[in-house]
C-alpha cells in the first residue's frame, strides 16, 4: 500500500474535519470540514479562522492564535473550557478541535482537526440534568421519609396513648365483670336459699300445726270428765308440736345472732370428758327404740379452755342427726381422743349416710340431703355448728357413705 494512498484515505474518510492553516487562513480543507460548518468546497480556501469563531470570542481569538505562532505545538485546544463554532448560517454548536505545527513544502502551517460535540453535550447535559434530578428526587426522598416517620411516630405515640386509655378501660370492665359475677353468684345463692327455706318452712310448721289444730278440735269435742285422758293425749301433742316448732325458731334466732356477729365467746377451763358423758346420759332419753350411744373416752381426763355453750349445741346437733338419721336398733358412738395439741370429738353413726352429690352442699344454710326429705329437719343445724366451730377456731369434717353410715370429726385446739 503506497503512503499517499494511505494519506488519502485518512484525509477523506475520517469522521472529523481536517484543514490547514496559515497565518491564520485556511488553505485545504477536507469534505467533512465544509460538511460540519456548512460551507461548499469552494467557499472554504482563504476562510480566516476567526470567521468560525462566534463574534464575541473573535478578539480573543486572535490574540490566542496569535501566541500559538509564536511557540506551536501540538495540543488540544480548549482544555478545561467549551468551545463554541460558528456556521456559515450563523448558528453556532461546540466543538473539539486538536491543532499540530507542521511544515509543508517549506511552509510552516497548522494541521488542525475539528469534531462537533453537539450529541456528546447534549448526553453530558442530560446526565448532568439526570443527576441533579436524581439528588433532587433523593432530597425529596428523605424529606418526604422524614415526614412520614415523623407522622408514623405521632402515631405510634398516639396509638400508645389509646393502648394504655384501652388497657386501663379493660381492666375496669373485667374488674366490673367480675363483680357484676360475683352478684349474679350471690343473688343465685339467695334465691336458691330461699326455695329451700320456702320448701322447708311450708314442711316443717305445716305438720305442727296442722296437728296443733285437729289436736284442739279434738279437744272440744271430749266435754265429758270421763274423756279427760284423750284431753291429756291431745294436750301433750300440741305441747310436743309447740315445743318443736319453738325449736325450730330458735335455730333461726341462733343463726340470725351469729350471722349479726352477736355471737359472744366465753372461754373457760372446761372438763370435756364430763360435758360429753352428761351430755350422751340426755341424749340417750331420746333415741329411737334399741338405739344406743356408746361413748368412748382414750387418753384420760381432757381440760380445755373453750365456750361449753356452744360446744354443747355442736355435739348436741351432732348426735341428734344421728340419732335422726340413723334406724331403730342400731349404734350411736361418741368418742374423746387427745394429743399434745388437739382434742377430737367424733360422733359415728351406721344410718342413711349423705349421697356422694350432696356432700359438698352439707354445711350449707338450708341445704338437705336427698335421700331425707321424708324425715324433719330445717337444714339449719350443720350450718350453726360450722359457725360455733369457726368461733371455736376449731375444725369439722365429715366421711360418709350412702347406706352405711355417716362420721362427723370436730377438732378443736388445745391452746
Ligand atoms: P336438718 O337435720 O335439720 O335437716 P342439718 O343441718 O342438721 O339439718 O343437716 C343437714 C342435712 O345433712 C340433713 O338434712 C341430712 O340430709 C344430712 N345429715 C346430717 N347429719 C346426718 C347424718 N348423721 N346422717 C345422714 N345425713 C345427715
Amino acid at each position: 500500500m503506497q503512503n499517499s494512498n494511505v494519506y488519502r484515505e485518512i484525509y477523506y474518510s475520517c469522521v472529523e474535519g481536517i484543514f490547514i492553516v496559515k497565518g491564520g487562513v485556511i488553505i485545504k480543507a477536507n469534505p467533512q470540514f465544509g460538511e460540519l460548518f456548512g460551507y461548499e468546497a469552494n467557499e472554504i480556501i482563504g476562510l480566516k479562522v476567526e470567521e468560525l469563531v462566534p463574534s464575541n470570542l473573535r478578539g480573543n481569538h486572535v490574540h490566542l492564535r496569535e501566541e500559538y505562532t509564536r511557540a506551536p505545538v501540538s495540543k488540544q485546544m480548549g482544555v478545561g473550557r467549551d468551545l463554541l463554532a460558528l456556521r456559515k448560517d450563523g448558528s453556532t454548536f461546540p466543538i473539539e478541535i486538536s491543532l499540530n505545527p507542521a511544515n509543508i513544502d517549506g511552509e510552516d502551517v497548522v494541521i488542525a482537526q475539528v469534531i462537533d460535540i453537539t450529541v456528546r453535550k447534549k448526553v453530558e447535559l442530560d446526565l448532568k440534568n439526570s443527576e441533579e434530578q436524581l439528588i433532587r428526587y433523593a432530597a425529596e426522598l428523605e424529606r418526604r421519609v422524614e415526614e412520614r416517620t415523623k407522622e408514623l411516630a405521632d402515631v405510634v405515640t398516639d396509638l400508645k396513648k389509646t393502648n394504655i386509655h384501652l388497657e386501663a378501660e379493660i381492666r375496669e370492665r373485667v374488674k366490673a365483670e367480675e363483680e357484676a359475677k360475683k352478684a349474679l353468684h350471690k343473688e343465685k345463692e339467695l334465691n336458691e336459699m330461699k326455695s329451700r327455706f320456702v320448701s322447708m318452712a311450708s314442711h316443717e310448721f305445716r305438720t305442727p300445726l296442722s296437728t296443733i289444730l285437729s289436736s284442739a278440735a279434738l279437744i272440744a269435742k271430749y266435754a265429758t270428765t270421763d274423756t279427760q285422758d284423750k284431753r291429756d293425749k291431745h294436750i301433750s301433742r300440741i305441747k310436743s308440736n309447740v315445743s318443736e316448732l319453738t325449736s325450730i325458731l330458735n335455730e333461726f334466732l341462733s343463726l340470725e345472732k351469729i350471722d349479726a356477729g352477736k355471737m359472744r365467746i366465753e372461754l373457760i377451763a372446761v372438763e370435756i370428758n364430763a360435758l360429753l358423758s352428761g351430755l350422751i346420759s340426755d341424749l340417750s332419753t331420746v333415741t329411737k327404740v334399741n338405739q344406743t350411744i356408746d361413748w368412748v373416752e382414750t387418753g384420760g381426763e381432757c381440760i380445755l379452755k373453750t365456750d361449753p355453750q356452744m360446744l354443747r349445741q355442736v355435739v348436741t346437733n351432732l348426735v341428734s342427726n344421728a340419732i335422726k338419721y340413723s334406724e331403730e336398733d342400731s349404734i350411736i358412738r361418741v368418742a374423746l381422743t387427745q394429743d399434745d395439741t388437739t382434742v377430737c370429738i367424733t360422733v359415728t353413726d351406721q344410718g342413711m349416710g349423705i349421697p356422694l352429690n350432696d356432700q359438698k352442699h352439707l354445711f350449707e344454710k338450708f341445704f338437705r340431703a336427698h335421700n331425707s326429705h321424708h324425715i324433719q329437719g330445717t337444714g339449719l343445724g350443720l350450718n350453726i355448728v360450722r359457725k360455733y366451730v369457726d368461733l371455736l377456731e376449731g375444725e369439722i369434717a365429715f366421711e360418709s357413705v350412702e347406706g352405711e353410715g355417716a362420721k362427723f370429726e370436730v377438732i378443736l385446739k388445745k391452746n
